[in-house]
């Protein structure tokens, strides 16, 4: 390691207390580390008790008015575009599209599960979700619709309303089939058109499933990462007789209140208790907190809390600081990004001013151009990277310790909600109001010691030989995720895709790991495209991600479309080499990430498991984002598009 701002060696550095540090923040990893892994979990959808399933039920689709409703698909017909996913993934996807003059909205459909636009946001109504980072920069097109978000940041309702905004903007809203999951996506060799199979689940409960197939030429698989609500294995939890739900299904008839009236008069009465603290847990449980009349919070692992210092827009001010010219919101990210990728130049301004910005540790996860001479070459070159990812990021986390300690006046619950380990382990969480709430009297923090709650009973929750009563359950224990590096793109989203003769999109992950064009496309699956990080770039704000990737898909198309002309379709493939050649960028720079391996458990690194084998760890290393962050790696697909080559593509013409 050669670059100045990776050596270790600055002064005035306590390198002891960097050991020290690190020995504890390995103690309480392999505390929590666990043999089954992602295993202890298991989805609400895959549930084989009936009340667990039933938790995973839609509460919000309106079945009268979606019934009412003309099917916009038919059965055989094909269409020109075809997206899985109507959250903002889908719907930047399908926007570009029509913007690059690929498509018109009549050529495009859509499918989603869901009842409705937003994915994430139409799924997550809890108390006190908001976007966690500022609202300007992730409400994705604000320039081209004209919406300026009411607080620095938004409500999870708002949010939502700006993707139903965005799909009426651009007429979606007639081309998308909800209520309908798709099964599978497959290529056939002789028409060399996709075949989609999906299930359409009309409401109310019990009215009868319809199966359909449609044809397209070109597919996008913008299903999402976070849709797979999922609960830990406690035992007897099924058999708990009081309320129960999970955050990602919030139960307003059980709480009271509706997601944008959050008095939650249905708790007051109530003994509540939630299991998990990290991000939604964060934004929920001071909510829970307001009306509850005890409240016990079960933590395995405490959130890293920073302040949130929310704002309501002033019009005039955002005019004259935020929106200031055309182009802002992408220069915004972009000014953000290079904070969290620890780039930033001499004197540059720091435009959001959160706490994401005073991270630049963070960078261990998201890249960083700083590495012009990474030297990965031994162990002791690669230790000296992770130690000055730990010398970065000491300050931050001690002020993120110590702020437990202003907020919570008892010092043993304080202790026990400081959390030790490094920023990049998981999504910093944001909030004003969580840690004083344990100063209250009706509010119980059941620290479990990394373990959870050993079982259920009817009456509520055990921890060790202590059994804690309460009249309703808050499950806010998060999503079941496909390995992010390892795990192909049909794996992410828990969808079958075969390509040319019949090839699994899972087999060819499984056989030699990763191979993508810049992390969008792959050999043997023609016109199939899909998001994600995975050799790609990782960016924090997931909406900037999902703007640049629609941009540079539907750019690919309309390219290829433009060289076909009107009267042929083009066949779009990378060939073997290319994502070969791309794939070989990324292994090369994996070792970057070095430091995310001795993480506490969690879904950033597949909760612990280190491959040990020299072909899983090739395959983890191949499945690498893309280690210079997100403006090198801008600057790179940017060349590619500036060459006008579409180099690495093949493209077949057909009648
Ligand atoms: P999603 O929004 O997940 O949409 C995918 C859609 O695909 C879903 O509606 C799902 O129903 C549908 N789908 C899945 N499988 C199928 C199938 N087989 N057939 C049909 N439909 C299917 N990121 C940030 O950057 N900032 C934030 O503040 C932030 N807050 C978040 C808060 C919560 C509670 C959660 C869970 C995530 C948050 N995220 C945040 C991440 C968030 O998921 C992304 O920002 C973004 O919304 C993802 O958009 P997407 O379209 O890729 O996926
Ligand atoms: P997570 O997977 O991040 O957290 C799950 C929580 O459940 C953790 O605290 C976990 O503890 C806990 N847990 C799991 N099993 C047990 C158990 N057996 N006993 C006790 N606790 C248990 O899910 P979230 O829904 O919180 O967040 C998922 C992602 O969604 C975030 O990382 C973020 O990207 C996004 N998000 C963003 C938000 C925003 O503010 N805009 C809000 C919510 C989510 P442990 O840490 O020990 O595993």
């Amino acid at each position: 390691m050669a670059t100045a701002s990776l050596q270790t060696a600055a002064p005035g550095v306590d390198l002891e207390k960097i050991e020290s540090v690190r020995k504890k923040y390995a103690e309480e990893a392999q505390k929590r580390l666990r043999p089954d892994a992602g295993a202890q979990f298991l989805t609400l959808k895959d549930a084989n008790d009936p009340r667990l399933q039933a938790l995973n039920e839609d509460p919000w689709a309106n079945h009268v008015a979606l019934n009412a409703r003309p099917s916009p698909i038919q059965d055989s017909k094909v269409y020109p575009f075809f997206v899985v996913g109507a959250g903002f993934g889908g719907l930047l996807f399908a926007v570009h599209a029509i913007r690059s003059g690929a498509a018109t909205a009549e050529d495009i459909r859509l499918v989603d599960a869901a009842g409705g636009f937003g994915g994430t946001w139409y799924w997550n109504r809890y108390p006190g979700l908001h976007c966690d980072v500022e609202s300007y920069m992730y409400l994705p097109l604000l320039e081209e619709t004209g919406y300026v978000p009411t607080k620095k940041y938004a409500p999870g309702w708002e949010i939502r309303e700006h993707a139903e905004r965005i799909a009426d903007k651009w007429q979606l809203r007639d081309k998308t089939l909800f209520r309908s999951d798709v099964d599978s996506v497959t290529w056939d060799d002789s028409s060399e058109l996709w075949t989609i199979s999906l299930t359409e689940r009309r409401g109310p409960r019990g009215s009868p499933v319809i199966s359909h197939y449609v044809r397209a030429q070109y597919v996008y698989l913008a299903a999402g990462i976070l849709t797979r609500p999922q609960v830990p294995r406690i035992p007897g939890l099924a058999s708990f007789a009081g309320p129960m739900f999970h955050t990602a299904r919030w139960d307003y008839d059980i709480t009271g209140g509706s997601q944008k009236d959050q008095l939650l008069s249905g708790l007051r009465d109530k003994r509540v208790a939630v299991i998990g603290t990290a991000a939604t847990a964060i934004g929920a449980i001071p909510e829970i907190g307001k009306y509850a009349k005890e409240l016990f919070i079960f933590q395995r692992t405490p959130a890293y809390v920073k302040p949130r210092n929310q704002e309501d827009t002033k019009l005039e001010e955002f005019k004259a600081s935020v929106a200031t010219k055309p182009g802002w919101q992408f220069d915004r990210q972009i000014n953000w990004n290079s904070f969290l990728t620890n780039s930033t130049s001499p004197g540059q301004p720091n435009l959001v001013r959160d706490g994401w910005t005073d991270q630049p540790a963070y960078s261990a996860m998201m890249g960083s151009p700083n590495q012009a001479e990474l030297d990965t070459s031994s162990p002791e070159s690669i230790e000296r990277l992770v130690t000055n990812f730990h010398i970065l990021d000491l300050p931050n986390m001690e002020a993120v310790r110590s702020r437990v300690d202003q907020h919570v006046k008892d010092p043993k619950t304080a202790e026990k909600l400081k959390p030790w380990y490094p920023s990049w382990c998981k999504r910093p969480t944001f909030s004003d109001t969580y840690l004083p709430l344990f100063n209250e009297p009706h509010v119980h923090l059941i620290d479990t010691d990394g373990k959870g709650p050993s079982r259920a009973t009817e009456r509520g929750l055990v921890v060790g030989d202590q059994e804690y009563p309460v009249d309703i359950i808050v499950l806010s224990t998060g999503f079941q995720l496909a390995n992010l590096r390892a795990g192909s793109p049909a794996s992410r989203i828990g969808v079958k895709v075969h390509g040319r003769n019949g090839y699994s999109l899972d087999k060819k992950w499984d056989t030699i790991g990763a191979a993508t064009l810049h992390g969008y496309l792959t050999n043997g699956f023609p016109n199939l495209f899909f998001s994600g990080t995975s050799q790609a770039t990782i960016t924090g704000n997931n909406t900037m991600m999902l703007n640049f990737v629609a941009q540079h898909v539907t750019y690919m198309i309309s390219e290829a479309k433009r060289r076909a002309g009107s009267n042929k379709r083009a066949i779009i493939e990378v060939t073997r080499e290319a994502e070969e050649a791309h794939t070989a960028e990324v292994v090369k720079r994996a070792p970057y990430f070095s430091a995310i391996a001795g993480c506490t458990p969690g879904y950033f690194n597949g909760y612990g498991v280190v491959a040990a084998d020299p072909a899983t760890k090739q395959k983890a290393a191949r499945g690498a984002t893309w280690s210079e962050g997100t403006r090198s790696f801008l600057k790179y697909i940017g060349d590619w598009r500036e060459e006008g080559e579409l180099r690495g593509l093949e493209i077949t013409l057909r009648p």
